[in-house]
């Protein structure tokens, strides 16, 4: 009994990953994390620049680990908690404005980790809209978001 249920499963997932692949824009990927970790990293320093202007001591609170560029398609960027920031390539091909709001969002979590009333007034200090900008993004279709 046993040994048939599990054969079943494993059929079912093989044919799961047959209708699906895994990365379908894995070129669009390979062709654009480069610029994406660049363009991300100077963004970070750039806002965590702003920060230490308003607030000398964001200067260690704000300091952040590895910064990895993912290929993902359910999350625009994390930030963990052991401050490594993780972000998705496709930012790239979004506008400046939504980028940064997603940029300055993660580095925002390096200090205050949830969602509540004072993360929102330290992202606003830097993206006047950024509820406006978050509404937006979630909008978006994140895994047909390649080449434009
Ligand atoms: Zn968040």
């Amino acid at each position: 009994m046993f040994y048939i249920y599990r054969r079943r499963k494993v059929r079912r997932r093989v044919r799961r990953a047959g209708r699906m692949p895994k990365s379908p824009n894995r070129a669009d990927y390979v062709a654009h994390k480069n610029a994406a970790r660049e363009i991300i990293l100077s963004r970070l320093e750039y806002f965590a620049g702003e920060y230490v202007r308003l607030d000398p001591a964001f200067a260690t609170k704000m300091k952040f680990g590895r910064v990895s560029i993912r290929n993902q398609r359910s999350r625009w960027g994390s930030c963990s908690a052991q401050k490594n920031l993780n972000f998705n390539y496709r930012l790239v091909h979004l506008s400046p404005e939504l980028r940064d709001y997603v940029i300055v969002h993660e580095l925002c979590h390096l200090v205050e980790l949830n969602h509540g009333r004072d993360f929102w007034v330290l992202v606003e200090k830097t993206i006047p809209n950024a509820q406006a900008l978050s509404r937006h993004i979630r909008r978006l279709p994140m895994d047909k978001i390649v080449m434009i």
